[in-house]
């Protein structure tokens, strides 16, 4: 049986900045292989490192419960006060890149598997059970989870998976809970990722300034559309969530949040200064680079561009929403080229038995807990499977503390070691659950 806290102190020493995901892979696969799990390759190279390491064959046939996890890293941060792939454990608290995102997360799942394999006999098993390595999450390169659906979702033959998610909630959010309130996000918002590009005959010397010229009007045009107040759009999800919350809740505020389309004036003006739970209501717009084809300070850009990267709830019109962005800019010259967008994005079912043995996994790991659905505002793996029909629900069931939470992306990124065990117990008593 493996030790998981050297395992992912390892782990984290072999840096895996998306693209670069081999030798990381190769290290975990190989854990995965001395610790009797069947391995596919979904292949091999940096950027296209996919594997699935499963309790029997893909070639069995069983329908198959699978845990999701991503090898690459986001680049370390350049204001960090340790090391940033050391792996370094202090006072039980493991740091390093990837620590929670998405390394500690993966050996939660290898260490529910392999505690399971070894006190349970396994052979009458109706599902197989599979940990899924994967590359470039954090990019979305079409080398990782898309690469692994279009060509070997067949063989891989997921009944759910499990991935990504929110941990548990009622220490990042004010109220009176009396209980762990644990997330599990079925749905997450679509990415739309835009370009903007204006170009004007204007070029020349700067000493003279032009009526009209590139930058001006892209800047003029890109405040129109910052400057506008974002619209809030109930739907069945985040609706449901505000109600949920509102239970834990007193008096006004309990109203408020128990009727959110009612008391919508109200409502809004309070989440205002809570981006996180206003972008659960909204479709967001962030104006990420602006660039122009000059370098030098005296001489005008003939063309300007602009990024957007926008998030939208998952029921929006794409067509409307762009025309929307065409009206706001108020432009006729800036020509809007689409770069990336998620495929589309169901919610996956509650009602499911995967869904109530993860709550009762729960419940019987941290006692009195209760679960909550929840729409999810960053773009995961998970909506790839989702697209495809397969029920996928993402959680990490661990408590965090807002500082740990912040520093997944950012500054010395950390775990808690002892969530690594609890996380880990969580899946095995899923697991167990299942398999009874
Ligand atoms: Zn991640």
């Amino acid at each position: 049986m493996i030790n998981v806290e050297t395992v992912l102190q390892q782990y984290i020493q072999i840096p895996s900045v998306s693209g670069q995901e081999k030798a990381a892979g190769d290290f975990l696969k190989n854990i995965c292989l001395s610790n009797d799990l069947y391995i596919a390759d979904f292949g091999d190279k940096d950027g296209q490192y996919n594997f699935a390491a499963s309790v029997f064959p893909l070639s069995s046939g069983k329908p198959n419960i699978v845990f999701l996890n991503h090898i690459d890293v986001v680049p370390e941060s350049k204001s960090e006060a340790r090391e940033p792939f050391s792996g370094t454990i202090e006072n039980g608290v493991i740091y390093g890149r990837g620590s929670i995102d998405n390394k500690g997360a993966a050996l939660m799942q290898l260490y529910g598997i392999l505690s399971l394999m070894q006190d349970t006999d396994l052979s009458k098993s109706p599902y197989n059970i599979t940990m899924l390595s994967v590359s470039c999450e954090e990019t979305q390169c079409s080398g990782g989870v898309s690469y692994v659906i279009e060509n070997h979702i067949n063989e891989l033959n997921p009944t759910v998976v499990f991935g990504e998610g929110p941990s548990e909630l009622t220490t990042l959010m004010e109220g009176d809970f009396k209980h762990p309130v644990f997330g599990i996000s079925i749905i997450h918002k679509k990415l739309l990722w835009l370009e903007l590009e204006l170009e004007t005959k204007t070029s020349g010397h700067g000493a003279v300034t032009p009526v009209t010229y590139a930058n001006k009007e892209l800047v003029a045009a890109l405040e129109r559309l910052t400057s506008k107040k974002a619209k809030i759009v109930f739907n069945d999800i985040n609706t449901k969530f505000f109600k949920d919350i509102g239970q834990y809740h007193k008096g006004a505020k309990k109203m408020v949040l128990k009727h959110p389309r009612f008391f919508k004036p109200i409502f809004s003006s309070q989440l205002k200064t809570r981006p996180e739970l206003f972008s659960l209501l909204t479709n967001t717009i962030t104006l990420t680079n602006i660039y122009s084809n000059s370098k030098v300070v005296n001489k005008l850009a003939s063309i300007a561009w602009a990024r957007l990267d926008c998030r939208l709830l998952p029921n929006t019109n794409e067509e409307e929403f762009l025309t929307m962005i065409k009206k706001t800019l108020d432009n006729e010259n800036i020509k809007i080229k689409v770069l990336k967008t998620s495929p589309k994005n169901k919610a996956s079912n509650p009602e499911t038995i995967y869904y109530k043995n993860l709550t009762l996994a729960i419940q019987d790991t941290y006692k009195k807990s209760t679960t909550m659905d929840i729409l999810m505002p960053n773009v995961n793996d998970l909506g790839a499977f989702r697209a495809k029909g397969i029920p996928a629900y993402g959680t990490l069931p661990v408590f965090f503390g807002l500082e740990e939470v912040r520093s997944v992306h950012g500054d010395d990124e950390h775990l808690h070691l002892n969530s690594l065990y609890s996380g880990a117990k969580v899946y095995y008593n899923f697991l167990r659950r299942m398999i009874q």
